[in-house]
């Protein structure tokens, strides 16, 4: 794409040319000018691009496509169901529900439309029916301070094991979720806090090899910004999600998400930098060698007895056996 040259002599922010209808996106690390059309050209050509980069999918994969019914998930399914119609490809959706009042129950609807819209086959569960609990349960141990782990530590791991449930269940080859350059940064970053290595080494961006009972997964936005994948979605009218999940705040995530927002508004190209030393990161570790055994509750890979998930899922079942005395 031609900078613009306009843009390049007088350095007007991209907001009062979006005025004029000109232009719909200044990529600020870039110093470019996008119009609409632009804009979402770059978008799918970027997902491309970052696909054969990491090798994330293969000419017969059948996909599962993670759709939360936010903007970026919504917006992946939509990139992906433009690019994969020229392979022999197979996508299907795959859906969970946290348990969340005021959010999770807008989300279905919305994904199901989705599915329905496009074709494609719907697979969903809910926390609920696969541990017994639904995050707003967990919140409410947690608010009482039975449990020192904040909700998010509870979703993220079940939400893995459950997508990976149902990808195996539709048959998938590979897991697709909508993982933007923000949350990369900011799991590298927490990471680094939580001064946790290993797990930071199995953070890896090309395409895992397969174990039995693991899908593997793949994040084709990992080299856009979580603003580029709202805008797709705003620019497309995608229906989505918007509502905020009310436990978002109590997590580390949320404070680096915000410092990390004021750094690249401060130092555009942060968030790059980030994700670049990482992969230098790695290439300078040695490699691990990861026994996996089998969980022996569900039979997850895990390099526990139980995995993580059942791990959480017990922590919540004693505590609640112990409210009944
Ligand atoms: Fe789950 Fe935390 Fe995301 Fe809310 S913010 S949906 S609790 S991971």
């Amino acid at each position: 794409m031609l900078r613009d040259p306009i843009a390049v002599i007088f350095p007007i922010h991209g907001t009062m040319l979006r005025f004029f209808n000109m232009y719909v996106y200044y990529k600020r690390d870039a110093g470019r000018y996008f119009s609409k059309e632009e804009f979402l050209n770059y978008v799918e050509k970027k997902t491309i691009r970052t696909i054969q980069k990491y090798d994330m999918l293969r000419y017969d994969d059948t996909i599962a496509v993670a759709v939360s019914g936010g903007k970026d998930s919504v917006s992946l399914l939509y990139v992906l169901d433009k690019i994969e119609k020229k392979f022999p490809t197979e996508l299907v959706i795959v859906h969970v529900d946290e348990g969340i009042s005021g959010y999770s129950e807008l989300s279905y609807p919305i994904v199901a439309r989705h599915a329905k819209k496009l074709g494609y086959r719907l697979y969903h569960t809910s926390f609920k029916d696969l541990f017994g609990f639904t995050i707003d349960d967990v919140a409410k141990y947690y608010f009482e301070q039975k449990v020192d782990l904040e909700p998010c530590s509870f979703c993220g791991e079940w939400r893995r094991w459950a997508l990976n449930k149902l990808a195996l269940e539709a048959g998938a080859t590979v897991l697709v979720t909508a993982h933007t350059l923000d949350d990369f940064a900011q799991t590298i970053m927490m990471n680094i806090l939580r001064n946790a290595l290993s797990r930071l080494s199995r953070l890896v961006l090309s395409r895992e090899k397969t174990i039995e009972g693991f899908v593997p997964r793949v994040h084709p936005f990992v080299e856009l910004y979580e603003k580029e994948t709202a805008l797709y979605a705003h620019l497309l009218e995608l229906e989505h999600n918007d509502a905020p999940c009310p436990y978002a705040e109590l997590s580390m995530r949320w404070d680096l998400r915000l410092f990390l927002y004021q750094q690249e508004e401060k130092h555009p190209g942060t968030l790059y930098n980030i994700l670049r030393f990482h992969q230098s990161l790695l290439r300078e570790l040695p490699q691990q060698k990861i026994t996996l055994k089998r969980c022996q509750l569900c039979g997850y890979p895990t390099t526990t007895d139980i995995c993580r998930a059942h791990y959480l899922e017990r922590i919540l079942r004693s505590l609640k056996l112990v409210s009944r005395f």
